[in-house]
């Protein structure tokens, strides 16, 4: 099949959507492109009347806030980008509720930060949120908590944070609204001749490279963190497709199938959404090196970590945390919830299932790592 078909047969199937605006497409030098907001407005209620739904992620506090002040040099340090964030997020708010409004669409607001979607429970309690908000026909409107985070904590950008809220929100395309028309095969800044990659099957290494950094000076995110995010929604099963924003009828234009931007398809082997959350919300407190058969369990059986395939355990964790799985040639080849302490881990390792009770006096579980709780690399 052409490039255009493939497009068109996956756009066919596509109900629920999450848009992400960067920085750079809601804002203008002046301060919130009420013009574009109220265009992509114009755009989704059009395309909900065929049945679609929308969630958006939106950028553009930091930016609003440092506008609205007239800060001539920006937001430098982080307690400024948290401030301009307060004063810009609710003027945001307000563009979206006003050009929502013109058709009596409804908004609501969702500020999410690392920590939500972490925390299981929080993870879970913000997707319900959504589908609430979803099934009364409002449009959901989400953005990073920026007044509460640090750098440290920080998801990072809101390229990141949209994959996440796709996967949370089982949507069936993530649609990336940028300042360039798509992923370029050279840089289009230095080469006038770039030509439009329309469809990415691999994320490979060398379309990582191709990807420089940040396009536009305002926002976070630059092309690299977008690759970044099409791997996380690839393997978890959701299409992206990353187009240029400031165009009249964006979302139009992009879910009828017309080839404006990079589409990159889902993988063909997906992970389930829980273990998405295991591999891409959870940050490994710490490692379990394995031994060569485990590791062969691991990658080709489907097989769950026991203790005996252990060799050395890195870091100070509690059950239920997530940790690294290192091969013996340093490579991580996997990422799992494990079902004792480091403590106790390190008591067991080398040792048979039948072992466990008598090391530590009990055995909670027979596996280290359960094969349910474990993702390959
Ligand atoms: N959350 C930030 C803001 O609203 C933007 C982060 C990003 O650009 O990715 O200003």
């Amino acid at each position: 099949m052409d490039h255009l078909s493939v497009r068109k047969n996956l756009l066919g199937h596509v109900r629920r959507v999450v848009v992400k605006l960067g920085s750079s497409v809601v804002t203008t030098e002046n301060g919130l492109d009420r013009k574009m907001i109220r265009n992509l407005a114009d755009d989704i209620h059009e395309m909900r009347k065929t049945g679609k739904e929308f969630i958006i992620v939106s950028s553009g506090a930091i930016a609003a806030g440092v506008r609205r002040l007239g800060l001539k040099e920006g937001a430098r340090t982080i307690p400024q980008k948290q401030a301009a964030a307060s004063i810009g997020q609710s003027r945001l708010m307000s563009a979206y509720d006003e050009a929502f409004g013109r058709y009596g669409i409804r908004v609501g607001q969702l500020l999410l930060t690392r920590d939500d979607l972490t925390h299981r429970q929080r993870y879970l309690n913000a997707r319900n949120t959504l589908m609430t908000l979803l099934s009364w026909g409002v449009v959901p409107i989400i953005n990073e908590n920026d007044t509460v985070v640090v750098e440290e904590i920080k998801l990072g950008d809101n390229d990141n944070l949209s994959a996440l809220v796709a996967v949370l929100a089982s949507a069936d395309l993530l649609i990336t609204l940028t300042d360039i028309e798509g992923l370029m095969d050279c840089d289009p800044r230095v080469n006038s001749d770039a030509c439009l990659i329309p469809v990415v099957e691999n994320i490979t290494p060398e379309l990582k490279s191709l990807a420089g950094g940040t396009s536009s000076g305002v926002g976070r995110g630059g092309m690299s963190s977008k690759i970044e995010a099409a791997s996380k929604a690839q393997m978890s099963g959701v299409p992206m497709i990353i187009t240029k924003g400031k165009v009249e009828g964006a979302i139009a234009k992009t879910l009828s199938g017309e080839v404006c931007g990079t589409l990159i398809m889902p993988a063909k082997e997906k992970i389930s959404a829980r273990k998405s959350w295991i591999r891409y919300n959870l940050r490994p407190e710490g490692a379990l090196r394995v031994d060569s058969g485990a590791a062969k369990a691991l990658t080709h059986g489907g097989k769950s970590l026991l203790p005996i395939g252990i060799i050395d355990v890195e870091g100070s964790f509690d059950d239920g945390a997530a940790v690294d799985v290192i091969d013996q040639n340093d490579d991580k080849i996997a990422v799992g919830l494990v079902n004792y302490s480091s403590e106790e881990m390190k008591r067991i390792v080398g040792r048979q299932t039948a072992e466990i009770d008598w090391v530590l006096g009990y055995r909670r579980y027979d596996e280290a790592i359960h094969a349910d709780n474990l993702v390959v690399l």
